[in-house]
């Protein structure tokens, strides 16, 4: 088998791979059997005349010495089964990626694990998130971030993912199973949207019960008892239970989680990043990046990834959602936090990202904690009890120059916005190195401070804490049944990798 990396094709409707890669190769095309596309990019250097990239697996074709032709072998597992389970319905805490991906490894497996989640059904989560958006009534345990589908539900859903090993590949043949479109195999950027991932979650949740999982809504595990190094007891909803094993997929925003696992001393803090989301038009990022005069229709709304260095911080855009919407996903009361999201067709007329800067111990204190409440110092300055969460905007270029904007301002923001100074909610350097960011920003993408508009903050770009695990055995090194997996535990981030985490976990256990 073998590997055909960078073949060029210009965007069209339809094409034909066989006869680009004889020609590519000087091949007769009848020689080239089996292929298979494992990655399509857009090819964006050349504004106007953008290109498919295609990376192929081909089962059969004459070998030459090319650097673009290499043989290949398929990822595979690597995980090995360790543990056997006596009792059938293992926990899982948390409803999300990492905890619904753990499930389906599981029933494979012929066990009937029982998901607890504080948030609410999807359903009834949904109508709890729209209040939220157009009345700010906020439910601290059914939102943005909690419940059924977890933190992804209402997101762009973005399948970016850095790692393509055996278990991320399962997860994108899983999401097909379950009603994904099957480009996402292939896509170097695939995307669902909250519509679509609604959809697949329910195919999910469904097919679990079927299996026979049990799904307990609005319940939250509320405490651990760790005894010998193993947990003997938990409490979820004020009632006591003595799980085999717990399998903790509780995602970045869990504070209250994370302090009950500071208690047993299996939490240290972990770098993460903070900063805004940037607005602009969508047509102005089309125009700069791809070009006036690009077919849409056959690359989707265009997307940016800016990296930069300054001094010894890193400064990047993050989460870019291109024809999507700022929204606001607190979890705290009186707290104030953004995101973004977008639809499957991502054809809103803002395109949005966030812009942050990566903090670390040196900024927030050595403390385990330490990272949430510097999270929460600068939730609590964004949010303005004469209006309960409207978002903190400001455009860009008067961010620049630390002066408010006039209150005109249109984003896509709900339910409100307020103008102030945003440089006043963060650490005086954290404002200086967004500055810094935006200008190196402005020089790879003209006009990116003039057209943009600036809502804070955003503070969860993945979790301030890292639940400890044995390398290995993937238990806490705080209780040898406690499985933290997913965004919480600090080992993955994003839905693919959350997911993929806890999939892969769960192959360590049989019955
Ligand atoms: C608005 C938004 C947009 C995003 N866009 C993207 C994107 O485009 N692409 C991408 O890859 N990632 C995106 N992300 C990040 C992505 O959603 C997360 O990385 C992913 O959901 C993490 O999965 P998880 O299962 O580890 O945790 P989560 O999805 O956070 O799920 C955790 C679950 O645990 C439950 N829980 C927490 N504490 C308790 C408790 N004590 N008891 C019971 N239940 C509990 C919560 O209710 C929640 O349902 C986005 C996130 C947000 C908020």
């Amino acid at each position: 088998m073998y590997l055909v990396k960078n073949l060029l094709i210009p965007l069209a409707p339809e094409y034909d791979l066989r006869s680009a890669v004889a020609r590519k190769f000087k091949l007769d095309q009848s020689s080239i059997q089996g292929i298979e596309i494992l990655r399509k990019a857009l090819d964006a250097r050349k504004k106007n005349n953008l290109k498919y990239n295609f990376t192929l697996l081909i089962e059969e074709m004459p070998f030459s010495k090319h650097p673009d032709l290499i043989s290949y072998q398929k990822p595979q597992p690597y995980i090995t089964e360790q543990l056997k389970l006596n009792d059938i319905n293992p926990f899982i805490i948390g409803a999300g990626p990492a905890g619904l991906f753990a499930a389906l490894a599981l029933v494979e497996k012929g066990l009937k694990p029982v998901i607890f989640d504080r948030g609410d059904i999807l359903e009834k989560r949904t109508a709890k998130v729209n209040d939220f958006w157009k009345k700010g009534l906020l439910d601290e345990n059914s939102n943005v971030q909690f419940g059924e589908g977890g933190a992804g539900t209402f997101s762009d859903g973005k399948l970016t993912s850095r790692n393509r090993d055996y278990y991320s590949q399962k997860i994108f043949e899983l999401l097909i199973k379950f009603g994904a479109d099957e480009a996402i195999k292939y896509e170097a950027l695939p995307h669902l949207g909250t519509d679509k991932l609604k959809i697949i979650i329910k195919n999910i949740r469904n097919y679990l019960i079927s299996k026979g999982s049990i799904f307990n809504w609005n319940h939250k595990l509320e405490n651990i008892v760790v005894e010998g190094g193993k947990i003997t007891a938990v409490k979820i909803n004020e009632t006591s239970f003595r799980p085999e094993i717990l399998i903790l997929a509780v995602g970045n925003a869990a504070r209250d989680t994370f302090e009950l696992l500071n208690q047993i001393k299996a939490v240290k803090a972990k770098p993460f990043a903070v900063g805004v989301r940037i607005e602009h038009p969508q047509q102005f990022i089309n125009d700069s990046l791809y070009g006036k005069n690009t077919d849409l229709s056959l690359t989707g709304a265009a997307t940016y990834r800016l990296t930069s260095k300054i001094k010894d911080k890193g400064v990047y855009s993050f989460c870019m959602c291109p024809g999507g919407f700022v929204i606001g996903t607190c979890t705290e009361k009186d707290h104030l936090v953004v995101n973004g999201m977008s639809y499957n067709k991502r054809s809103n007329n803002f395109a949005n990202s966030a812009i942050v800067v990566s903090v670390n111990e040196t900024d927030f204190g050595k403390n385990a904690l330490a990272g949430i409440e510097f999270q929460r110092k600068i939730e609590q300055n964004s949010f303005n009890p004469d209006f309960p969460y409207f978002a903190p905007i400001q455009s860009a270029k008067d961010f620049c120059n630390g002066i408010r904007s006039l209150p005109t301002l249109t984003t896509s923001y709900r339910p409100g916005v307020n103008s102030i100074d945003i440089n006043k909610l963060f650490p005086g350097q954290i404002s200086a190195y967004l500055k810094s960011g935006l200008n190196h920003f402005n020089h790879k993408i003209p006009g990116f401070i003039q057209n943009g508009i600036l809502v804070a903050p955003e503070t969860r770009t993945s979790s301030p804490v890292r639940i400890v695990r044995d390398n290995s055995k993937f238990h806490s090194i705080a209780a040898d049944n406690l499985y933290p997996i997913g965004e919480g535990s600090g080992y993955a981030g994003g839905i693919i990798s959350s997911a993929a985490d806890g999939f892969k976990t769960s192959q360590i256990f049989r019955y």
